[in-house]
């Protein structure tokens, strides 16, 4: 039956992803078994994953999948892209999955806008995973409200000075460069541009780990930046213009995690499904009972819609469209659906799925920060209501 249920849930997965991308989902899959999947309810425990887990990722290329050749990546569709993001999803660690893949949300304004010079110093080395690379845009007043943020950076011949706060930070305690979103000009989302920093420079600090509800293994922090002088060369883009960028940049970022919404789901109701196959209650599987059945099929359909939703505006993206309103309803639909089908799981696994230990349990804990992180379901709320209404 489990197998039924994975063959309904993976469906889609067949029609649209060619041979290049199977072949990077392979690979992918391959790397969570053989590296992650052995070690993940370890790391779970002590809070962390080791470094060298990132230059094993990119030697084999999974850390540059979507970027060009040219600034060391493995360039492919967005189907080899959604791809990774699934395979890597099913690790049954966001925290994992999210520190590893902090890069996605730092690099691409780099890539982008960057000069020859930065894609050398900043994007190469992070896609071979030698070096961790953090996006660091809230601060402790300023998440959802981005064109209010208040760290300064004062132009200073050839440098700038910063001076603020970010919190949040995926990947800040280990990452050796920052993409930091500064105030450059009046207030506004006018006057934002985006500088790399690097971890080694002087009158940059950063707290350890911030103890977090879920995501455990992923190493968050807070940023200090006290008179923090770095080139003007590190600025991405034209000065001021960095909201365009930020924006575009939430873009992917939303994508990826509708894809970590629906395969939390999918993983969830197999886990669950699993266990209610097995339990047996008042001389019968829980996976016999009427009210069980019902409710494992609308968790399958919600799912699969929100899964279907997600490639919809994934096809929009590869055929360059402006997808905003697209993704915006894939981030709500599909983290909604990760949503119910943990809170499902962890109630079909009655006390034990309350216990630590279980992967139900993590993946509940995980899945609350997919409708608060990237922009709030408010705020994607807001988004699809002032394109559409
Ligand atoms: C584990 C974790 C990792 C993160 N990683 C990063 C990272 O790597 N880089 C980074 O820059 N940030 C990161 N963030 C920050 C994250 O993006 C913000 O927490 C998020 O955008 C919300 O901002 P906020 O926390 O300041 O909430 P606020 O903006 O203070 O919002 C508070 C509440 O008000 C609601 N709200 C806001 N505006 C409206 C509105 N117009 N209408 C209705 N309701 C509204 C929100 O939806 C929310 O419910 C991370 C956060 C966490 C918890």
């Amino acid at each position: 039956m489990t197998d039924r249920l994975r063959r309904v849930l993976a469906e889609p997965e067949t029609g649209r992803f060619g041979p290049e991308a199977n072949l990077i989902r392979d690979t992918v899959r391959r790397f969570v078994a053989d590296e992650i999947l052995p070690n993940v309810d370890r790391w779970e425990e002590e809070g962390t994953f080791p470094r060298e887990l990132y230059p094993m990722a990119g030697r084999i290329g999974i850390l540059g999948v979507g970027y060009p050749a040219d600034v060391g990546g493995t360039p492919t569709g967005i189907w080899g892209q959604i791809a990774t993001w699934e395979e890597m999803a099913r690790c049954t660690s966001g925290g994992v999955a999210a520190s590893l893949g902090s890069h996605h949300i730092a690099l691409p304004p780099i890539v982008a806008h960057g000069t020859p010079d930065q894609h050398r110093r900043f994007v190469a080395p992070v896609l071979a995973g030698d070096r961790i690379a953090a996006l660091a845009i809230t601060e402790p007043g300023a998440g959802s409200d981005v064109a209010n943020l208040t760290t300064r950076a004062v132009r200073d011949g050839d440098d700038y000075v910063i001076d603020g706060t970010k919190t949040f930070i995926t990947s800040g305690v280990r990452a050796d460069q920052f993409t930091v979103a500064v105030r450059t000009g009046g207030p506004g989302h006018g006057g934002i541009s985006l500088l790399v920093v690097e971890a080694d420079t002087d009158g940059f600090s950063r707290s350890g780990p911030l103890p977090k509800m879920g995501w455990w293994p992923s190493d968050t922090a807070t940023l200090y930046f006290d008179q923090v002088r770095v080139p003007a060369a590190n600025r991405i883009g034209p000065e001021n213009a960095g909201f365009r960028i930020i924006m575009e940049n939430f873009q992917m970022e939303r994508l990826q995690l509708a894809v970590s919404g629906y395969v939390t789901a999918e993983t969830a109701i197999v886990e669950a499904w699993r266990y209610a196959t097995d339990r047996t209650v008042f001389g019968r599987p829980v996976a016999e009972f009427q009210a069980n059945r019902h409710r494992f099929v609308d968790l399958v359909a919600e799912t699969a819609a929100a899964k279907e939703f997600t490639y919809r505006a994934a096809e929009a993206v590869a055929r360059g469209e402006d997808r905003t309103t697209e993704i915006s309803m894939a981030k709500l639909l599909a983290t909604a659906a990760a949503e119910h089908a943990t809170y499902a799981a962890v109630q079909i696994f009655g006390g034990a799925g309350y216990l630590r230990g279980t992967v139900a349990e993590r993946l509940y804990r995980d899945a609350r920060i997919l409708a608060i992180g990237g922009g709030t379901t408010e705020i994607m709320r807001e988004i699809v209501a002032k394109r559409i209404l």
